[in-house]
């Protein structure tokens, strides 16, 4: 097993339908019975947006059509815009405007510098987009800072397109793409069918990959299809107390390595992304249960990797948290963190060298312990 220090600092986002009620998204009730305790799979209920928007552009495309012919049997609320401009997107706060965004659905055409790819690393060579904003409500959103305006879900409907430019980013050896960077691919499967049509295409490169991963659960549509092993699905986990409390509209962590194990066993190569990894109190009891969890959920020999990734966030995505998340139980104390810049002068805050050391040793041996054959790519 191998372990590579990584030192991008994004990693992949989720790397997380529902209506909720902001009030479910704030609750913060402490549980401390969290630990060990025996919970149940509580599936992700599938994101039934109040509002599908559709702009002429997007439905002069067949996928855009497709996605139209996924919203109507599902009496989800159809608008055919005029222009391809998205409008009368924001309410009268911030809360207003998260609040209609998460439950709008827009199916757009990607832009042209979608066209022109950047390199994910330690995720992936490559990212691509077919969609951007996510249905669920984690506290801790990795979107926050990153997207700019509501935060409403777009998907493309130029999909054949956008799958047709990746071949110029292959190279002989084998290149890898990650899909999971703006969005839950799995959270709109339901609605867009795209995640399925990736993973088709993937099946037919020989030196193409495809990567993603989920917070939800519903991968029945995907156990089936022509993956070819090019596919690693992966599921973003953590422990309890911060997958119960921040991470709102998913499925739980069981159910999601339910999902995962049956993907296993399709044959797919399958992932765990821990993330985002936080030294809360008694973090090695908590880590320990979900390592355990997880151990029991692959208990058989399959193609296994991990990511382990660690809070951090940023002055930008802080200040977007807040407004989203006013009553968050989130640690965001800066004293608390030592500041990391990159090459363009941008910060970030992240744990102290020490908290990381004893965080990723520990990590590495107890990984090592419960999966022998599993490969750990990178810790962040
Ligand atoms: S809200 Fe969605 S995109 Fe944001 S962290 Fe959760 S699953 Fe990921």
């Amino acid at each position: 097993m191998d372990i590579n220090e990584a030192d991008n600092s994004v990693a992949v986002p989720h790397l997380g339908g529902v209506n909720l009620s902001l009030d479910f998204v704030n609750d913060n009730t402490p549980d401390n019975t969290a630990t060990v305790r025996e919970t149940k799979p509580k599936h992700a209920r599938l994101w039934m947006p109040q509002r599908a928007i559709f702009t002429p552009a997007a439905l002069e495309f067949e996928h855009g059509n497709r996605i139209l012919e996924r919203c109507e049997p599902l009496s989800i609320p159809v608008e055919r815009l005029k222009s391809n401009r998205l409008t009368n997107l924001r309410g009268e706060t911030v809360r207003a405007t998260y609040a209609a965004a998460k439950r709008t659905l827009a199916v757009v055409v990607a832009p042209p510098s979608h066209f022109k790819l950047t390199p994910i690393p330690p995720s992936a060579d490559w990212q691509f987009h077919l969609a951007e904003g996510c249905p669920a409500h984690c506290q801790y959103c990795y979107l926050a800072g990153s997207l700019s305006g509501p935060p409403v879900v777009r998907a493309y409907a130029n999909l054949p397109q956008i799958l047709e430019n990746l071949a110029a980013y292959e190279t002989k050896d084998e290149t890898s793409f990650e899909v999971s960077c703006y969005t839950d691919p799995l959270g709109i499967e339901h609605l867009t069918g795209s995640l399925a049509e990736c993973i088709k295409y993937f099946g037919t490169r020989e030196k193409g990959f495809l990567r993603y991963v989920s917070k939800f659960d519903a991968v029945d549509e995907l156990i089936d299809l022509p993956h070819n092993g090019q596919t690693r699905a992966r599921t973003s986990v953590n422990a309890a107390p911060i997958s119960d409390r921040l991470e709102g509209g998913t499925a739980n962590v069981k159910a999601r390595l339910q999902a995962l194990r049956k993907l296993a066993f399709a044959d797919y190569p399958v992932g765990l992304v821990i993330a985002p990894i936080m030294p809360l109190d008694d973090w090695k009891t908590h880590y320990g249960a979900l390592l355990d969890e997880a151990a029991h959920a692959l208990d058989f020999p399959c193609d296994l990797t991990f990511e382990l990734i660690t809070h951090r966030f940023t002055p930008g995505s802080k200040d977007v948290l807040l407004q989203w998340y006013p009553n968050t139980s989130l640690d965001l104390d800066e004293s608390k963190r030592e500041i990391k810049r990159n090459k363009f002068g941008g910060q970030k805050f992240v744990y102290p060298r020490e908290t990381m050391k004893e965080l990723k040793s520990w990590f590495t041996e107890e990984i090592k312990a419960r999966f022998p054959n599993g490969k750990i790519l990178y810790w962040t």
